[in-house]
């Protein structure tokens, strides 16, 4: 044979081999888009945690680990709670939770799978997306939605939470930076704890003397019993007003819900009777099947928000004359989110006082006390801005004009 024409049948059989596997690809790739979303089946052959698979062949599915099952709860209720993801870990790894690394807790609130739900590729002009499986879910559609949520929304916060340093990551030097939490060994051999800025000569406040006087302020936004009353009304009548609205939204929400459920119906009654098509069956199926899980969820929050919302308000006033009880009585976690919300992200410290340009109006009717007591000062923008330069929304300063300001120690 001529060398050409040996290197030509080469190249052919190569094209015929590619051929052949392409279309074998396309075969497999259909015939996992069939299992999966039209059977409902979970492919891959290691069955998530929480699962366990058993079964033949066509049978194959996943069953549920109850003692997996438990920790995979417990993961997604934490969640919830706005724990964060390390903290999270510690505590399922102390009930048993043996995945090592840290995507393994993310992995897993991730994953549609708990929800009863297989994420599936599109094939061709098949739709892709969620589709309901065959399985046993370990968690409720509408928490697995809230979880997605709440994860999307919570991917800047990465602060490690340290209980003798409560307001690591908060409390602000005079140059924008957070400073650092530090521990020192005293002669005694206790450690001191000191928020300390990266910048040399900027502040190092002595955690003790700090977190003494955080109470004193609390205590001074404590309102008086008769303007709570004034509140109390005033809160009800907003309330009241939101629920109305909310009770329309729901109403409207339900009849937009029975309508797709009816076009759901009529798809599948069609598919029954032979008047379309497979594919255009399962286009249709997933498309009114996602609006109906989203409608429910909507509704459902709906909901349980106005039961909750009266409890919490009439609970909440109480304490508000207690805030000094508030504070101390908290844990670290709802600590730094108290302090965050009562001064707009912008708490200072500066020759042993802490200081604001932002404080709610609500709790900061005593702040020339707090002044005199040496605790705080609360002065609005205008006059911070003579002293310092506020820092911009991403917490970054113009260092130059910082440290011209800066002058204190
Ligand atoms: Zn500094």
């Amino acid at each position: 044979m001529k060398p050409r024409v040996a290197f030509f049948r080469a190249g052919l059989q190569l094209l015929l081999a590619e051929d052949d596997n392409i279309n074998r690809s396309i075969k497999v790739k259909g015939g996992i888009y069939t299992a999966m979303a039209k059977e409902g089946r979970h492919l891959s052959s290691a069955p998530p945690y929480g699962y366990r698979k058993e079964g033949e062949r066509k049978e194959r599915g996943l069953v549920v680990e109850d003692r997996e099952a438990k920790i995979v709860r417990l993961i997604f209720d934490a969640c919830l709670q706005k724990i964060p993801l390390y903290k999270i870990r510690e505590k399922a790894c102390e009930i048993g939770f043996k995945r090592k690394g840290n995507m393994a807790i993310q992995r897993i609130l991730k994953n549609p799978v708990y929800a009863g739900l297989l994420k599936v590729k599109t094939f061709k002009n098949y739709p892709g997306g969620l589709f309901p499986g065959a399985h046993e879910p370990i968690i409720d559609r509408v928490t697995w939605y809230e979880v997605q949520t709440k994860i999307k929304k919570s991917k800047k916060t990465k602060i490690k939470i340290d209980d003798n340093i409560p307001l690591r990551g908060i409390l602000k030097c005079l140059c924008g930076k957070p400073p650092t939490g530090a521990a020192s060994r005293g002669k005694s051999g206790r450690y001191y704890y000191y928020y300390k800025c990266a910048s040399p000569g900027h502040n190092n406040i002595s955690a003790i003397k700090a977190h003494q006087q955080f109470p004193g302020i609390c205590k001074l936004m404590s309102i008086p019993e008769r303007d709570k009353q004034l509140i109390r009304k005033k809160s009800n009548i907003r309330l009241e007003f939101e629920i109305k609205k909310n009770r329309k939204t729901v109403v409207t929400k339900k009849e937009q819900l029975e309508q797709v459920k009816e076009k759901l119906y009529a798809v599948e009654d069609k598919w029954i009777r032979n008047e379309i098509n497979k594919d255009s069956y399962n286009r249709w199926y997933s498309t009114y099947n996602q609006s109906i899980i989203e409608l429910e969820h909507s509704i459902n929050h709906t909901n349980n928000n106005q039961n909750q919302a009266f409890d919490l308000l009439n609970k909440n006033l109480d304490l508000l004359t207690e805030m000094a009880y508030v504070y101390t009585s908290a844990g670290t976690l709802k600590k730094r989110e108290f302090v965050k919300t009562v001064f707009d992200n912008n708490l200072y410290y500066k020759n042993g006082l802490y200081r604001t340009p932002t404080m709610l109006n609500l709790l900061s009717h005593n702040h020339l006390k707090m002044k005199r007591k040496g605790l705080l000062i609360y002065e609005k923008k205008a006059e911070f801005h003579k002293e310092i330069p506020l820092c911009g929304e991403d917490g970054s300063t113009n260092s130059r004009t910082a440290k011209n300001h800066y002058n204190h120690k």
